[in-house]
């Protein structure tokens, strides 16, 4: 070990990196964390952090309107943008203080530059030209934005690192994508009170969750006044003013203030130098790992988006963790990437563990599928006509509940909390002598007795 300035080099200080960095260091490793950007990385800085505080702004207006049923007069409300912007920049900023502090205190020397691969055990430091040599090398560079295809006029488009500090709120914005962050802008900006169209070149906006989820969304959205495009691509975006002007592909040209494009997002390994020292990239440019982050070079391991497996911030700590224990503290992990509860904060917001109906019925011809969707009880007074929808799939020779879809209000909190029991191998016997709560909305993941499959 001796013969290396470090025993662990990590590039990129984001969720997978910091983790791994801390735990390693806490077994007694020597290790050193390249930052190219801000400690914290994409979840922190400009993801899931800044993106739920906008989702919290951007519900105000629905309490707002649902308070007169309760008997409250609401003055009208009025949004000032820069003051959430500010706000939400103190608060990253707290946050990565913390980050920078946690790492500090853990023993791992933090290098404010980008840090590129030079061979199996050597990184250069591009501030300084310095090179660092280390026994394991970690790739933990995540991934980045991308217009996907690249179309005239592309760089007119937004990407989601800059909408988060836009000088003035939109006056009508074009978001273009069908994945969860496309939809949680959409939601967001819709919610704040920007005229919102969102565009996706498939038939259902979020592919891979289920089909009531995503069909129940499509509904709430177009009903909260969100205008979806839907099976149309954009072929080109020209200027118009100060604003942008799109060309679809069904011939129609629309005009907007902004443009953002949430199309895809592409592992960050472009100019790492990894292709020199070795190690395997799928066509993505993905770095190519085994169950424990191992490439095939053997000093260079990988966690996180750039692996491109489960492109979420709880996967990639947990990615960190395993690695560093495997590595440094001898107890050899792997992470299950197969039950993995998540949710997207649109407004309503989902929730969802286990397959879509659709790919569960392709692994369990005999499943059954239990389904409600009701009117919650806060808005029986609140006059708001948005159902809430759950559906819980079980596998009938095991008993066992495999996926539990959430629309609806705190979709997200209860997604969490019955992720541990599906987690865990609950049957549906064990949803079904769970005492409910009542009166709740989450009470009905456990009064459901008649199948609708
Ligand atoms: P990152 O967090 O991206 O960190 C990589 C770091 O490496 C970056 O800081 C980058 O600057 C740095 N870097 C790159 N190359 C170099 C280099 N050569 N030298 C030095 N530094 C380098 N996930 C959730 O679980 N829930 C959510 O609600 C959620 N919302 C999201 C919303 C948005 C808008 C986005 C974009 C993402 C969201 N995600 C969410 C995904 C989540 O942010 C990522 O899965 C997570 O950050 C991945 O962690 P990571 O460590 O792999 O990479």
């Amino acid at each position: 070990m001796g013969d290396f300035d470090v025993d662990l080099f990590v590039i990129g200080a984001g969720s997978g990196g910091v983790r791994a960095g801390r735990i390693a260091a806490g077994y007694g490793a020597r290790v050193a964390i390249a930052e190219e950007s801000r400690v914290g990385g994409t979840c922190v800085i400009r993801g899931c952090v800044p993106k739920k505080l906008y989702v919290y702004a951007s519900r105000f207006p629905d309490h707002f309107a649902d308070a007169a049923g309760f008997g409250w007069n609401v003055p009208k409300a009025t949004f000032h943008w820069p003051t959430l912007v500010a706000n939400k920049e103190a608060e990253i900023t707290r946050l990565e203080g913390i980050y920078r502090r946690n790492l500090a205190n853990s023993g791992v020397e933090i290098i404010d530059s980008r840090a590129v691969v030079e061979d199996p055990h050597t990184v250069r430091i591009l501030a300084t030209g310095a090179r660092i040599t280390a026994r394991v090398i970690l790739i933990a560079t995540g991934a980045r934005p991308i217009l996907e295809p690249a179309i005239p006029g592309g760089e007119l488009g937004l990407i989601s690192d800059q909408i988060f500090d836009l000088a003035a709120l939109p006056e009508r914005l074009l978001v273009i994508g069908g994945g969860y962050i496309a939809v949680e802008f959409a939601g967001i900006f819709s919610g704040l009170g920007v005229e919102t169209t969102l565009l996706h070149r498939g038939p259902h906006l979020l592919r891979g969750f289920d089909e009531d989820l995503r069909v129940g969304l499509e509904e709430a959205y177009r009903e909260r006044g969100i205008e979806l495009l839907l099976e149309r691509t954009i072929e080109r975006l020209d200027r118009n003013g100060e604003g942008v002007l799109a060309t679809l592909s069904d011939g129609t040209r629309r005009s907007f203030s902004h443009v953002l494009v949430a199309t895809g997002r592409w592992p960050h390994t472009r100019g790492l130098g990894l292709e020199a020292a070795g190690v395997a990239l799928n066509a993505k440019g993905a770095v190519v790992v085994n169950d424990y982050g191992a490439t095939n070079v053997a000093s260079i391991f990988a966690v996180g988006d750039v692996t491109d497996r489960v492109n979420l911030t709880p996967v990639a700590i947990r990615e960190g963790h395993a690695f560093a224990d495997t590595i440094f503290g001898d107890k050899p992990t792997t992470v299950d990437h197969a039950t993995i509860p998540t949710a997207v904060f649109s407004t309503p917001e989902l929730g969802t563990i286990g397959p879509s109906e659709a790919a569960a019925r392709a692994l369990y011809p005999d499943l059954v599928v239990y389904r409600t969707r009701f009117r919650a009880m806060k808005s029986t007074l609140s006059g708001r006509n948005e159902p809430m929808m759950m559906k819980i799939l079980v596998d009938p020779a095991t008993d066992k509940v495999i996926g539990v879809h959430i629309l609806g209000e705190g979709a997200g909190e209860m997604i969490q909390v019955v992720g541990i029991a599906v987690t865990m191998g609950a049957t549906k016997a064990d949803f079904d002598r769970t005492m409910a709560v009542h009166p709740t909305a989450a009470e009905e993941l456990v009064t459901l007795r008649t199948p609708v499959a």
